[in-house]
């Protein structure tokens, strides 16, 4: 049976980083994967993501997002791919709801460069965006974009030139702790490792036995087609998440292939190997309700599709942090549509847990410890 020092289940986008930053920190790395890379059944495809610093979710993962944003721009450099755009970010909403509050919160905690900004200040400085009196939004610059597959491909090309094995089209079956390492039985075969390391997105709840309490929602990004209206392309037109009563919208100025428009966290409970991929009707109507009001220049006709799924949590935070009652099985997943742009930080605090047994990011809100009874 081969060993290896740490086995990664999944290559999306957590397992791709943790296995790039394991295999760059010398460690004997096998990622098994169910599919090929960046295949369209995850959480992970697609081709941008928005990045975004003054953090209204939490102020704890400002650090985090600044460190991964370095990082992203780092792997840019030394690959010469375009993996990152600023294209600036607006947060829109009722300046005294969560969303505004709560970002200007985490800007003035980390101090992050931000404009606050009146609605009628924003329809003139932004024209694709209508918005009145009754919304305020804080712009910040160092928002924008990640091109989500390049990033998983240069991540996969990092950890392959630093000697980490993949395997694709190999689904892990089980695993076991045995006599002091960890039996791991895919399609393949058989392998022994000191560490496993579970990036199964949707299906961690799945390869963990159902240990934690994850949930999966199917999510639907639409495109819609811009004409060429330079409001909507990136020098214009910022990243923008919109807050209208419980509900949040986001766009993305146009790469190519159209303006980006979704509803976050609108979609039903999913099984992850039964997700219907048909997108309708009732798929397209709160987003087009919401153009209707904020984008009145785009045709609501979409011109693009697809699914995806999110992975919640409860609290809708992440887990990264070691199995309850076992050291050696580190789960990095759930990231509760959020997780993306913090996946290269991600990446390195797996290194940092599983070689040095600490890190010096605060991830104690991350821990999956959180859910254990009684916790
Ligand atoms: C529509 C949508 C929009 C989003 N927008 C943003 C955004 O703008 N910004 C942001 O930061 N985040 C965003 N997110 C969230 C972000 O994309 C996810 O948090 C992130 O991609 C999750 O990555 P992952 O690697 O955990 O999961 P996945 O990409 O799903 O990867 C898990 C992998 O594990 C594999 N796997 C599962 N089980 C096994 C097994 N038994 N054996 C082998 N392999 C297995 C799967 O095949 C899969 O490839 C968005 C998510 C969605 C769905």
């Amino acid at each position: 049976m081969r060993r290896f020092e740490a086995v990664v289940v999944g290559c999306g986008v957590m397992g791709s980083a943790v296995s790039r930053s394991l295999a760059s920190r010398g460690v004997s790395v096998l990622t098994v994967e169910r599919y090929g890379l960046n295949h369209g059944l995850g959480s992970s495809h697609g081709k941008t993501r928005i990045i975004r610093q003054a953090y209204a979710e939490d102020p704890r993962y400002v650090p985090l997002v600044k460190r991964a944003l370095a990082s992203w721009q780092d792997l840019q450099e030394q690959t010469g791919v375009p993996l990152v755009r600023l294209t600036g970010g607006l947060m829109i909403g009722d300046p005294e709801g969560p969303l505004v509050r709560g970002t200007l919160r985490s800007a003035r905690k980390h101090d992050l460069e931000f404009r606050e900004m009146s609605g009628r200040e924003l329809g003139e400085e932004f024209p694709a965006l209508r918005a009145g009196s009754e919304v305020s939004a804080v712009h910040e610059r160092t928002a924008g974009v990640l091109f989500a597959e390049r990033c998983i491909q240069a991540l996969y090309e990092r950890a392959s030139q630093d000697g980490c094995e993949f395997r694709f089209n190999e689904p892990l079956y089980s695993w076991r702790r045995r006599a002091g390492a960890i039996e791991v039985s895919t399609s393949n075969g058989r392998y022994v490792t000191d560490k496993l390391v579970i990036c199964a997105g949707p299906w961690t709840g799945r390869v963990m036995g159902d240990a934690l309490p994850l949930k999966c929602e199917r999510q639907v990004p639409l495109w819609f087609d811009s004409g060429g209206n330079a409001a909507f392309m990136p020098g214009k037109m910022p990243i923008f998440v919109a807050e209208e009563g419980r509900r949040l919208f986001y766009g993305i100025p146009d790469f190519g292939d159209g303006v980006k428009v979704a509803e976050h966290h609108a979609g039903p409970p999913v099984d992850p190997d039964f997700v219907d991929r048909r997108v309708t009707d009732r798929d397209l109507a709160s987003v087009a309700g919401f153009m209707k009001r904020r984008l009145p220049a785009l045709d609501r006709r979409p011109v693009a599709s697809t699914t995806c799924i999110y992975t919640n949590t409860p609290d809708t935070h992440f887990v990264i942090g070691p199995c309850p009652g076992d050291q050696g099985v580190l789960v990095v997943s759930a990231c509760s549509g959020h997780g993306f742009k913090f996946a290269s930080v991600i990446g390195e605090i797996a290194a940092d847990l599983l070689i040095d047994g600490g890190t010096r990011y605060d991830i104690g809100f991350l821990g999956p410890g959180r859910f254990a009874r009684g916790g």
